[in-house]
């Protein structure tokens, strides 16, 4: 397996690396051949989270007796410091280890940084200080909140979103991190599942020499076509090129990166949540996509007036009024599918 330096942490690890959001959606039994299967393979790196249900405690199961041997990033969405010493303290009861290799600030719509009243960055570097954790990182969705974190001088690693559907402006981040010898995980490195051509998006992130794609594995042969991609990877030329081109044609309006850039909406949608909905639906665990409060999110698309202000705010030049309608039908059909209850109206 290629093998690259993480930035500044000096942590060695696989350029193939393990997401491990979709996993969520197996059970305990069906989770623990796939971990040790990529384990053996010789993957290093699984990236997890506070807020993946039982993501870390699937890892733990699986991979504790080798735990010297692994790269284990995780995150956590705080208000305040206390709370994320709370949430590591669970991380490592549910990764059945002392200390995580990168703890992550999730999601942040903000960069923490020492005295800014939150006590969250005050927070890490006493975990830091106790050993729980190594290294400090961040994941955003924001390309600026990104930006400014890889430039602080704060942050060892920066996770942000990367494929093939990447605008240029995104693609700018791979050089700031590199500059700052800031490792850069790559999340929704399929798109959130939306990229169907594998090789193309695998062989598109591999040119950029410092990117490490957390790959979102559920099944047992997404990860075998993964390591078998890292054996005999796809080389850049006029084909996959070609694949590219077509993926992005086909795709490039469908993929909300989630950054908020389009609110506020009058009609108060959570746009970022609905426009996601129906590939949440494929990808995330039915306690999460089918729980009443994203029911209540995504019924609310119903009530938009077509301003068509947030597609005039989308970096991403989406037609973010279409999105939400297409979206919350596919998450619709999905919940009719596997014949989840529909939640009634909240209170
Ligand atoms: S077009 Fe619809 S979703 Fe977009 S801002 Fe207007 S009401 Fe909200
Ligand atoms: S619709 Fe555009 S602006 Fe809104 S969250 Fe998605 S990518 Fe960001």
């Amino acid at each position: 397996m290629e093998k690259i330096i993480l930035g500044r942490t000096g942590l060695t690890v696989t350029r193939t690396s393990f997401g491990a959001l979709p996993i969520q959606r197996r059970s305990m039994d069906d989770a623990i051949p796939i971990f040790k299967k990529a384990y053996e393979s010789g993957i290093t790196l699984f990236d997890t989270a506070r807020g993946y249900t039982d993501s870390e405690a699937k890892i733990g199961r699986a991979l504790s007796p080798v735990r010297g041997n692994i790269v284990i990033t995780t995150k956590c969405k705080p208000k305040n410091g206390g709370e994320l010493l709370e949430m590591l303290e669970t991380s490592l009861s549910n990764l059945r280890t002392d200390y995580v290799d990168v703890l992550q600030f999730h999601f942040a719509a903000f960069v923490p940084k020492p005295e800014d009243g939150s006590g969250i960055y005050e927070a890490m570097l006493k975990a830091r200080e106790q050993g729980k954790i190594r290294f400090i990182g961040l994941t955003a969705h924001a390309l600026p909140v990104a930006m400014e974190a890889a430039q602080s001088g704060l942050y060892d690693t920066v996770q942000y979103p990367l494929s093939l559907l990447s605008s240029d402006r995104d693609l700018q981040l791979i050089d700031v991190c590199k500059q700052h010898h800031v490792g850069l995980l790559a999340m929704k490195a399929i798109g959130g599942g939306l990229i169907r051509h594998i090789p193309a998006a695998f062989a598109f992130l591999r040119r950029f020499e410092n990117v490490v794609p957390l790959w979102g594995i559920e099944k047992m042969e997404e990860l075998e076509e993964f390591i078998a991609l890292e054996a005999n990877p796809p080389q850049w030329g006029a084909e996959i090129e070609a694949a590219v081109a077509n993926e992005r044609a086909e795709l490039g309006g469908n993929f909300c990166r989630g950054c908020g850039y389009c609110l506020p909406c009058p009609a108060q949608i959570d746009i970022p949540t609905v426009a996601r909905s129906g590939l949440g639906s494929h990808r995330l665990p039915a306690q999460i996509f089918a729980s009443p409060e994203w029911q209540h999110k995504v019924r609310r698309a119903d009530e938009c007036v077509e301003c068509k202000e947030c597609a005039s705010r989308c970096p991403y030049e989406l037609k973010t009024y279409q999105l939400i309608k297409d979206q919350a039908k596919i998450y619709w059909q999905t919940l009719q599918d596997m014949r989840i209850p529909l939640a009634g109206e909240p209170a």
